[in-house]
C-alpha cells in the first residue's frame, strides 16, 4: 500500500516522496484515515514507529483544507501538540516543517529553557500548529500570550511520558481551557489505568490503533552484559571505548549526577563526552546533541528521559551504564541503536547490585542476554549486593511515585529485591545477537514491518467494546506505575522551569 491511496494532498505526497518514505508505516496506515476522518483517536505506538507522520501529515491536511485566513488578520492557533521533552518538541515541530513545506502553514515550537519573547513575537505573527511542552505552554496561557480559543485539534503525543513526569496536573490545566469541540488525539506506547482514565475524560468516541510494543528487542541490535564490580564500570567503559575505538557512543545512566561525573571522568580519560540531561541549559543540550550528531563528539551520556524521542538514526553503540530500573526503558534506550536495518550494539555493565534488575528485563524480553567477562575485570564475586538508590548519587535517579510535579516529594519505589544476587560472570560470550523482536520500530528510511490491528478501520470513529477506550485491553499495554515500574519519575527539577 502506498501514500496515494491515504487521501493525503499533492503538496503533503510530494513532501513525504521527498523525504524517501515510499511505504506508510502500519501506524500511518491506520492513523492517518482515521485523522482525516475527523473523530479522536487512540493510539498505542512508540517512537520508530511513523507515529509523527501518523498524526502530523492529516492535521497539516485537514488544516489546508479550511478557508485561508483574510488578508491581514492574524491566523489562530489551530492544532496544538503536546509532547513531554523539549527535544521531542523541537523534532515533532521539525517534521511539521518538513512535511508541510509546500503548504502554507505556519508552525512554532515552544519549550522553557530558551528564553520566551521569540515565542511571543512568533505567536504574535500568529500561527497555524504549535508544538509545545505543557510547562512553558502553562505560561503562556496565564501571560496570555497565546489564545487557543480557535483550537481545532489537540495532540498528546508519548502521553504516558507526559504522566511519568508528572505533567498531569499541567495537562488538566490546559485542557480546562480549551475550546470543547475539538478533535484530540492521544498517543502512548503504554496504557496504565492513569492513561485510561485521561482518554476517558479527553476522547469521544475514539479509533483505537495499536502497533506492535517493542517490548521485544529490536532484531538487528547485539545485546551483551559485561559483569563488573560497580567501582570498576568507568575504568571498562574507557577500555572498551579505547580499545575498539568506538564513536558516537550514547552510554546511559541512571541519574542527572552519574551522567555529569562520568562524563567529566570519561573526559579525564582522553574521551570526548558531554551529558545531557534536565538540568542542563538547552543551548548545552543542543550542542551537544549536535556535536554528537556530526560525529565531534565521542560519547554522550544521558539520562533516560534526555535521550527519549532524540531521533539519531543508526547509532553503533548503546551502553547502560547503569541498567535501568523499569524494564521498559532498557527496550527504548537499546531501540536507539540498529535502526534504519544497521547494525547495533547494546552493552550493559551489570554490577552485583543489579541482577534483579537484569532479571526483570530478561523476562520483559523473554530471552537471556549473553554475558561476557572482559580480561581484566572480573568481578569480585564474593561482593554484596548494595541498595541500588540513593547511593549517594545525588536524588532524581529513583523511579519516583506518581504525583504533580508542583509538588514533588520523590517517593521510592523499585521494588527492592536485590538479595538473590548471583555471580553473573560466567564468560558466556556469544555474540548477543538480538532476535525475536517484534520489530515495532521504523528506521528512517527502511521500514520493517509491524504487526498492527485496530479497533475501528479507520474510517470513522467508534465506540470500542465497553464504555471506556479499552486501550488496556486492546494496546496490552503495562501500567506503569505496578511493581516499582513507577510513575512520576523525572529528569528535571522542580525549579519553575523544569519541562519548559
Ligand atoms: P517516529 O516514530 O515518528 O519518531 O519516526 C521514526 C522514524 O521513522 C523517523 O526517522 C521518520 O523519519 C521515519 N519514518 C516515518 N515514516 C516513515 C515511512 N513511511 N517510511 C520510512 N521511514 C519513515
Amino acid at each position: 500500500m502506498s501514500f496515494d491511496s491515504l487521501g493525503l494532498s499533492e503538496p503533503l505526497l510530494r513532501a513525504v516522496n521527498e523525504l524517501g518514505y515510499t511505504i506508510p508505516t502500519p501506524i500511518q496506515l491506520q492513523a492517518i484515515p482515521a485523522v482525516l476522518n475527523g473523530g479522536d483517536l487512540l493510539a498505542g505506538a512508540q517512537t520508530g514507529t511513523g507515529k509523527t507522520a501518523g498524526f502530523t501529515l492529516p492535521i497539516l491536511q485537514r488544516l489546508s483544507e479550511a478557508p485561508a485566513p483574510l488578508a491581514g488578520a492574524k491566523r489562530p492557533v489551530r492544532a496544538l501538540i503536546l509532547t513531554p521533552t523539549r527535544e521531542l518538541a523541537a523534532q515533532v515541530e521539525e517534521s511539521v516543517r518538513g512535511y508541510g513545506k509546500y503548504l502554507k502553514l505556519k508552525s512554532t515550537v515552544m519549550f522553557g529553557g530558551v528564553g520566551i519573547n521569540p515565542q511571543i513575537d512568533a505567536l504574535r505573527r500568529g500561527v497555524d500548529i504549535v508544538v509545545a511542552t505543557p510547562g512553558r505552554l502553562l505560561d503562556h496561557m496565564q501571560q496570555k500570550t497565546i489564545d487557543l480559543s480557535k483550537l481545532e485539534i489537540l495532540v498528546l503525543d508519548e502521553a504516558d511520558r507526559m504522566l511519568d513526569m508528572g505533567f498531569i496536573h499541567d495537562i488538566k490545566r490546559v485542557l480546562a481551557k480549551l475550546p470543547p469541540k475539538r478533535q484530540n488525539l492521544l498517543f502512548s506506547a503504554t496504557f496504565s489505568e492513569e492513561i485510561k482514565t485521561l482518554a476517558d475524560s479527553l476522547l469521544d468516541r475514539p479509533a483505537l490503533i495499536e502497533v506492535a510494543r517493542r517490548n521485544s528487542t529490536v532484531e538487528a541490535i547485539a545485546q551483551k552484559i559485561h559483569p563488573v564490580d560497580r567501582d570498576k564500570k568507568r575504568e571498562l567503559l574507557t577500555h572498551l571505548i579505547q580499545k575498539n575505538n568506538w564513536f558516537q557512543v550514547l552510554v546511559f545512566t541512571r541519574t542527572k549526577h552519574g551522567a555529569n561525573r562520568l562524563a567529566e571522568q570519561l573526559a579525564k580519560d582522553g574521551i570526548s563526552a558531554l551529558a545531557i540531561h534536565g538540568n542542563k541549559s538547552q543551548s548545552a543540550r543542543t550542542r551537544a546533541l549536535a556535536e554528537f550528531k556530526d560525529n565531534t563528539l565521542q560519547v554522550l551520556v544521558a539520562t533516560d528521559i534526555a535521550a527519549r524521542g532524540i531521533d539519531i538514526d543508526q547509532l553503533p553503540h548503546v551502553v547502560n551504564f547503569d541498567l535501568p530500573n523499569v524494564p521498559e526503558d532498557y527496550v527504548h534506550r537499546i531501540g536507539r541503536t540498529g535502526r534504519a536495518g544497521a547494525t547495533g550494539e547494546a552493552l550493559s555493565l551489570v554490577c552485583v547490585d543489579e541482577h534483579q534488575l537484569l532479571k526483570d528485563i530478561e523476562r520483559l524480553i523473554k530471552r537471556p542476554i549473553p554475558q561476557e567477562v572482559i580480561a581484566g575485570f572480573e568481578p569480585d564475586l564474593t561482593q554484596k549486593p548494595e541498595p541500588i538508590l540513593r547511593r549517594g548519587q545525588g536524588g532524581g535517579g529513583a523511579r519516583q511515585g506518581q504525583g504533580s510535579p508542583r509538588q514533588g516529594a520523590p517517593k521510592q519505589s523499585n521494588g527492592g529485591g536485590r538479595s538473590s544476587a548471583k555471580p553473573a560472570g560466567n564468560g558466556g560470550g556469544g555474540n548477543g545477537n538480538g532476535n525475536g523482536g517484534n520489530g515495532g520500530g521504523y528506521g528512517s528510511r527502511s521500514p520493517k514491518p509491524v504487526a498492527a490491528k485496530t479497533g475501528g478501520n479507520g474510517a470513522a470513529p467508534r465506540k470500542p467494546e465497553g464504555s471506556r477506550p479499552a486501550g488496556a485491553a486492546l494496546l496490552g499495554g503495562k501500567p506503569r506505575s505496578e511493581g516499582g515500574g513507577g510513575a512520576g519519575r523525572r529528569d528535571t527539577p522542580r525549579t519553575g522551569q523544569r519541562g519548559r
